[in-house]
């Protein structure tokens, strides 16, 4: 009991100390805070930052000789970011990459639609948090982001580590290791080691985005809305633990794919760990396919099959990703 209070005279019942009252509505915000969260590889930029670097833009002699012998590996078990900082080390070592600037002028030359530039200036300029979480490195995000004058408009980066250390010969060398530690053992029965704090134990181990995502929510101001950008497979984590109102689904890629798979019809839901609280999008994504089909006639962007449970909305270029992100955040 509180030191604060006075001493019960003796025979007096004790004294109750004072509760706050309880208010049964939100006191409202100015404005309704959103969150964009953003794949990087074929969803900020239109390539894979790792396959740029490792074949020179496309122009290494024998880039497909170096990309088949780490898809190898990488099915042999080995961890793809270990891999990546393997490859680097080499085109450092053979003189391929002169420096740390050459990485970063190639790095530099990577596409990034004008309509996805607009889109990061136009969410900073309406005081909208944008992140990246991305299974590349904290280096090339940066270097891209900063090459394009964007880097300012993305308030955080969740990705893998990069540091740069001087190698014996006196080079520097980028040195890229996991965001997440090692499990010791395979925790889902398989031979295949998975991340420990997917609650699907599909995530390869180093990073699963709905655990950083949620980490990363449960750490900040409350918002009203969460926007999703992505186009792979470990995209679709977030997606199905109901992290997020509206994913915007780059057409015809791996996530694209798993979202209609008809395969497997049940909800991807059902693979959670049983217990796992799942929270559903505030948007349901019939009502909208109704209202956009209504209001101007035209295709409709969202999808109407889809196994996780949000809207889902489809486009395929930059333009079209700006265009659908802005009607989306005016739509509420
Ligand atoms: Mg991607
Ligand atoms: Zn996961």
């Amino acid at each position: 009991m509180s030191s604060f209070l006075p001493p019960t005279p003796p025979g007096a019942s004790p004294v109750t100390p004072p509760t706050r009252p309880v208010i049964g509505y939100r006191l409202p915000s100015p404005l309704p805070r959103a969150l964009v969260v953003c794949d990087f590889d074929y969803s900020l930029i239109d390539a894979d930052s790792d396959e740029w670097a490792i074949t020179l833009g496309g122009t290494r002699p024998d880039a497909e000789v170096a990309m088949t012998r780490m898809a190898q590996r990488h099915r042999d078990g080995e961890n793809w970011v270990y891999l990546v900082s393997e490859e680097i080390a080499g085109l450092f070592e053979s003189k391929a990459l002169a420096d740390i600037t050459a990485l970063r002028e190639l790095l530099a030359m990577i596409p990034m639609h004008r309509g996805t530039v607009a889109l990061l200036h136009d969410l900073h300029a309406r005081n909208v948090d944008v992140i990246v979480v991305s299974d590349a490195n904290a280096f090339f995000i940066e270097s891209i982001l900063e090459s394009y004058g964007v880097r300012h408009c993305v308030r955080d980066i969740i990705t893998n580590q990069s540091r740069i250390v001087r190698s014996v010969s006196g080079h520097d060398l980028l040195k890229i290791a996991p965001l997440q530690a090692k499990p010791s053992a395979p925790s889902n029965g398989s031979k295949k080691l998975v991340a420990a704090n997917c609650p699907r134990q599909r995530c390869n181990w180093n990073l699963c985005k709905s655990a950083q995502l949620a980490a990363y929510l449960s750490s900040r101001i409350q918002y009203d809305r969460v926007f999703y950008v992505g186009d792979g497979y470990n995209d679709l984590c977030p997606l199905a633990l109901g992290l997020v109102d509206c994913a915007f689904v780059r057409a015809d890629r791996r996530l694209h794919r798993e979202l209609v798979a008809v395969e497997s019809v049940e909800n991807l839901v059902a693979e959670l760990a049983v217990g796992m609280p799942v929270r559903q999008g505030r948007f349901n994504r019939m009502e909208n396919a109704d209202a956009v089909e209504g209001e101007c006639g035209q295709e409709s962007w969202y999808m109407t099959q889809s196994r996780v449970p949000c809207a889902a909305v489809l486009w395929a270029t930059g333009d079209e990703l700006q265009a659908r992100v802005v009607r989306e955040l005016e739509r509420v």
